[in-house]
């Protein structure tokens, strides 16, 4: 007998395994829609939710987040594209990034993007040269600033640092020159990305109505119009034991309080939270299947036929000590004895530690673990081809139906892109 939570939307954890091999990631759409709703539905209407492909670029998991109404940042010419295939509106993308290229700046004016967010006075340059290039018309950019101000509430604090991101506020309060100098780029808004994990609502608001008057600040000071305000987004879901999920009606509140007043002044403004991790985090679970239970020294290993190498995240994030994001057995009968378990991959280095002694059902080689919580920086932020594993399989479950929507690597797939020179 399996514990009953072994199934999503009815679909048995252990025929998914069993149908697409394992390691894999499964992802829930009935939790997608739930996150991006009720998140949706507490956010002042005036802010458009962005998905940022950067957590998970997986075109099936973009689409269905496209459907449900959430616009794309994206920062790769590739991730422009998944977006624009799986449906996505050219007019809901942005797309950012510290280096763009020639080639990627072009692909955003050939699709009609939103707006390129601008990361320097001399990618605002470029841009209008590109524009010229291709025969004129006009090009909106939004101006990425690095915040003069420190942020509040994240590990990764962005803002009141010297960083390769956006341009210095101080730099953009100087630039009306240069802005006015432009010919076919008009600058028409700002963007902030202040942080990511995010577990306290009141930073969130916090630093967005920070933002919301630099804008206006630059705006009025530069005279050029507010089409468009970025406010970055960052928001974290809970992973460790120590953690809990940010208070969703508190956001929403204190969101309303700092964006009301800015909307009135602004009628017009297009608000942008974008979001990777939020969105994506919680309806995903990275199943592994154990293939050896060892003792060393007197602690208990599962060495599962996946690990670090699709899962960097579960590493920890920002901390000495070992934190372990939520492990499950995945078909423990009723009533096994507890032990502590280190679930650890495949991958020959002793970093390759998925979770530190947790505490799980008796596992016996062959059982499936689910790590949770899993659906953003996954494959994508892993090592993926370390010791030659390659990456895992992809499934969406969607109306109690499991479907492929990555192909495992294999060996094949790996050694194509190699070439055997002849040394005689
Ligand atoms: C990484 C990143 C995001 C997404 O961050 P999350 O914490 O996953 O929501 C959004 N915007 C920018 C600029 C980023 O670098």
């Amino acid at each position: 007998m399996s514990t009953p939570e072994s199934s999503i939307q009815g679909a048995a954890l252990s025929d998914i395994a069993e149908e697409f091999g394992t390691p894999l990631f499964v992802y829930d759409t009935e939790v997608l829609q739930r996150t991006y709703r009720d998140l949706r539905d507490r956010l002042p209407k005036q802010v458009d939710v962005f998905f940022s492909l950067k957590a998970n670029p997986n075109i099936s998991v973009c689409a269905f987040l496209g459907r449900l109404g959430a616009g794309a940042e994206v920062s790769s010419h590739a991730e422009l594209v998944t977006a624009l295939r799986a449906g996505v509106d050219p007019a809901d993308v942005i797309f950012l990034g510290p280096g763009k290229k020639d080639h990627e700046l072009r692909a955003c004016l050939d699709a009609g993007v939103h707006a390129v967010v601008c990361e320097s006075l001399e990618e605002l340059t470029r841009l209008d040269r590109i524009t010229a290039a291709r025969g004129g018309g006009e090009c909106i950019a939004v101006l990425r600033v690095n915040p003069s101000f420190g942020t509040k509430g994240s590990g990764l604090a962005m803002g009141g640092k010297p960083r390769q991101f956006g341009i210095d506020e101080d730099v953009i309060a100087e630039a009306k020159s240069h802005i006015v100098a432009l010919a076919h780029v008009r600058v028409a808004g700002v963007h902030a990305y202040m942080g990511t994990r995010f577990l306290d609502q009141a930073d969130v608001v916090h630093n967005t109505g920070q933002i919301l008057s630099t804008a206006e600040a630059l705006a009025g000071r530069l005279g050029v119009p507010l089409e468009t305000v970025d406010f970055g987004g960052g928001l974290g879901v809970a992973y460790f034991d120590n953690e809990r999920d940010l208070d969703l009606d508190a956001l929403g509140a204190g969101m309303r309080e700092v964006v009301e007043p800015f909307a009135r002044r602004n009628p017009r403004c297009r608000l942008i939270m974008e979001l990777g991790r939020y969105l994506t985090a919680m309806a995903g679970t990275y199943v592994v299947r154990a293939e050896y239970v060892k003792e060393s020294m007197g602690e208990q290993f599962v060495v599962a036929d996946g690990g670090t190498n699709h899962h960097m995240a579960a590493v920890g994030i920002g901390s000495f000590v070992k934190r372990n994001f939520p492990v499950r057995h995945l078909g423990a009968p009723a009533g096994a004895p507890h032990r502590r378990y280190s679930l650890t991959g495949p991958l020959c280095t002793p970093n390759d530690v998925v979770a530190k002694k947790v505490e799980l059902p008796e596992v016996r080689p062959g059982d499936l673990l689910g790590v949770e919580r899993s659906g953003a920086y996954g494959p994508t932020a892993s090592p993926g081809l370390f010791l030659s594993h390659g990456y895992p399989a992809e499934v969406v479950v969607h109306r109690g139906r499991a479907r492929l929507v990555r192909e495992r690597d294999t060996t094949e797939d790996l050694l194509a892109k190699q070439r055997l020179v002849d040394f005689s």
